[in-house]
């Protein structure tokens, strides 16, 4: 214990975790709780850490805040680290180094997972000894670009330190696309990479962290900071009808300038929460793009509607929400209640820039033959929209 370091933290907002990493290899960790009044915010979503839960952030030799990082790719891990899905004890080791010197600086969650992510796109979680050009270790680093000697590159624990220190100069990270913070700090040459790992970092996160969801701690996506069900809070009762969004209508079903739209364009900023109409069973869950990939912007010349849900409600009606920024909330075969959150208005498939398609259709499956005009329907639902 005297040779520890207490290094962090809250998850919620109330009681305060301590941690304490220990020195050397076979380094143990010991949570303690507490009510520490400096401790350094995790997320202010009304979450504790529960007791017994994390009890591994002390994953490698290497001691946060050391003078001299040591090269940690020899360090053996605390026993608590195992293996989480695809990622193998040494992969979620270093994951835990990762978050754990987020948790010291004070780094936001998000910046946890925005963290691992990189790395699972730079190295695969490994600290690699080598890569493209003269990059190194577990986020690919470049001495030759300042990030530090390859001795300190060789750190795990150094390069997470480098790479926050970079990512908290950057205005409005914490609500940018993970891939657009990532890449704001590493300058990749596939800047669009790091996206296709967000699921995974959070789940790395939230499982070194002995935590159900990220989301708990404020670690989510920007739009729900604590998660989606908080978002999901003001539903209305089964049967009754909303507003997918409240936003005005940009465009309207079946204009004499687009008679094949078959629906109505809600105009919203990126990220807007989409809320179920009504009450319901969700149908279809897809991506539906002519580039395969709706994880990015898509524009006039992809056809598809992008990430999309289907909602079957009474009587055959079913409803359409296209164009959402990522992979939905809910999973085919989930039943919704009106007003729960969906997903996230974006700008994938055919489309010029984030805004809400919304289709309704009486009768499975949807077509276009059965597709009607939303406003007069929600109307008839007693909802009024366009406000
Ligand atoms: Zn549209």
């Amino acid at each position: 214990m005297s040779r520890g370091r207490i290094v962090a933290v809250v998850a919620g907002g109330c009681a305060a975790a301590l941690l304490v990493v220990g020195v050397g290899v076979g380094a143990t960790a010991l949570m303690l709780f507490g009510g520490g009044s400096t401790a350094l915010t995790g997320g202010d979503c009304g979450y504790d850490v529960p007791a017994g839960g994390p009890e591994i952030l002390a994953a490698t030799g290497a001691v946060p805040g050391s003078p001299s990082p040591t090269p940690s790719a020899t360090a053996s891990a605390p026993a608590r680290i195992e293996p989480i899905g695809q990622w193998a004890t040494e992969q979620v080791g270093n994951a835990a180094v990762v978050v754990a010197v987020g948790r010291e600086l004070g780094v936001p969650p998000r910046g946890w997972v925005v963290a691992v992510a990189t790395a699972m796109q730079e190295s695969g979680l490994r600290n690699l000894p080598g890569g493209d050009r003269d990059s190194i270790g577990l986020l690919q680093q470049r001495p030759s670009m300042g990030w530090g000697t390859p001795e300190q590159l060789g750190s795990p624990e150094y390069q997470a330190r480098q790479f926050y220190a970079r990512l908290l100069r950057i205005d409005g990270w914490a609500s940018m696309r993970l891939t657009d913070a990532a890449q704001s700090v590493q300058r990749s040459a596939t800047p669009e990479a790091y996206q296709r790992w967000e699921t995974e970092a959070e789940a790395v996160v939230a499982g070194v962290l002995g935590v159900a969801s990220v989301d708990l701690l404020g670690g989510g996506f920007p739009a729900a900071p604590c998660g989606v069900a908080a978002l999901s809070a003001a539903v209305v009762p089964a049967g009754t009808w909303t507003t997918p969004v409240p936003a005005a209508i940009g465009s309207g079903f079946r204009t004499p300038a687009r008679p094949g739209h078959d629906g109505v364009d809600f105009v919203a900023a990126r990220y807007t929460p989409v809320h179920a109409a009504s009450s319901g069973t969700v149908l279809t869950v897809l991506c539906n793009a002519s580039t395969g990939d709706c994880d990015r912007d898509g524009g006039m010349s992809v056809r598809g509607c992008g990430w999309y849900v289907e909602i079957l409600h009474a009587d055959d009606v079913v409803t359409r929400y296209c164009h959402l920024v990522r992979r939905p909330e809910v999973s085919v075969g989930d039943t919704v209640a009106g007003g729960q959150v969906l997903g996230f208005v974006g700008s994938s498939g055919n489309s010029s820039g984030p805004h809400l398609h919304f289709e309704v259709h009486l009768g499975t499956t949807a077509t276009s033959a059965n597709a009607v005009d939303p406003v007069p329907f929600l109307a008839r639902m007693g909802v009024p929209l366009g406000a």
